[in-house]
C-alpha cells in the first residue's frame, strides 16, 4: 500500500464511521473534559511553556481559523447565555459595593463608552423609546416630564387615564384625567386660572354623568 492509498483508506473509514465517531464523541464528552482539566492541574506549566515556544504556530492557527473561532465563540456564548446571566447576577449581588466603587471610579470611561455605543446604534433607543411611549406607563412618564419642565408643576394623579383622556392640572400638584374633548372645550381662556375654573365648573355640573360615562361603559 502506498502512502497515498493508506491516506485514502483512512479517509474512507472515517467517512463511513462518521455517525459512530460522533456518538462516541458525545458520549465521552464529560469524561474528556474532566480528563483535560485534571491533566492541566497536574501540568500547570505545560501550556505556558508551550505557548512560549509555539507563539508563531498559535498565531498562525488563529489567523487561519478566524471565522471558525468566531463562530464557535458565538455559539458558545449563546448556548451558555442563561447560565451566564445567573452567574453574573450572583456575582453582582456578592460584589455590589465593588460595582458601585468601580462605577464611581470609572464614571468618565463609562460615559464615553455609552456615548460611543449610542452613536454606533442610533436607532436602538429611538425604537425602544417609541415602543415605551405607546404604553400607559410611557405616556404617564412623558406627561410628568412635560409638567415639570414646562410649568414647574408637580404631578399627582387622582384617577387613572382612559381612552382619549388628557391630564389636567386641578392645581399645581393634583392632576385628573379628563376627556380630551372636554379639555379643549375649556381651554382658550386668558390664563391658566381661567382654564382651571372652566374645567371645574364643567365637572361640578357634569360629574355624575362623566363618571357613569367613563367608568361604567
Ligand atoms: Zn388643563
Amino acid at each position: 500500500m502506498t502512502k497515498e492509498q493508506r491516506k485514502n483508506h483512512i479517509k474512507q473509514w472515517y467517512q463511513a464511521h462518521s455517525n459512530y465517531r460522533k456518538q462516541n464523541y458525545q458520549e465521552h464528552q464529560k469524561e474528556r473534559i474532566e480528563y483535560a482539566q485534571r491533566w492541566r492541574q497536574e501540568h500547570p506549566n505545560y501550556h505556558k511553556q508551550y505557548n512560549k515556544t509555539h507563539k508563531k504556530q498559535i498565531q498562525k492557527y488563529y489567523e487561519d481559523h478566524k471565522e471558525y473561532i468566531k463562530k464557535r465563540n458565538k455559539n458558545y456564548y449563546w448556548q451558555h447565555h442563561e447560565e451566564r446571566l445567573k452567574r453574573n447576577k450572583e456575582w453582582q449581588q456578592k460584589h455590589s459595593n465593588y460595582n458601585k466603587e468601580w462605577r464611581e471610579k470609572h464614571s468618565n470611561h463609562i460615559k464615553k463608552y455609552n456615548k460611543e455605543w449610542r452613536e454606533k446604534h442610533p436607532n436602538y433607543f429611538k425604537e425602544w423609546d417609541n415602543k415605551y411611549r405607546q404604553t400607559e406607563n410611557g405616556k404617564l412618564a412623558k406627561a410628568k416630564q412635560n409638567a415639570k419642565r414646562r410649568h414647574k408643576l408637580c404631578f399627582v394623579p387622582i384617577n387613572k387615564p382612559f381612552k382619549n383622556s388628557v391630564w389636567h392640572h386641578l392645581n399645581n400638584t393634583l392632576v385628573i384625567a379628563i376627556p380630551k374633548e372636554i379639555h379643549s372645550k375649556c381651554s382658550g381662556g386668558p390664563n391658566v386660572l381661567e382654564h382651571r375654573q372652566r374645567v371645574l365648573e364643567y365637572y361640578n355640573n357634569n360629574i355624575i354623568n362623566m363618571l357613569i360615562k367613563n367608568y361604567n361603559e
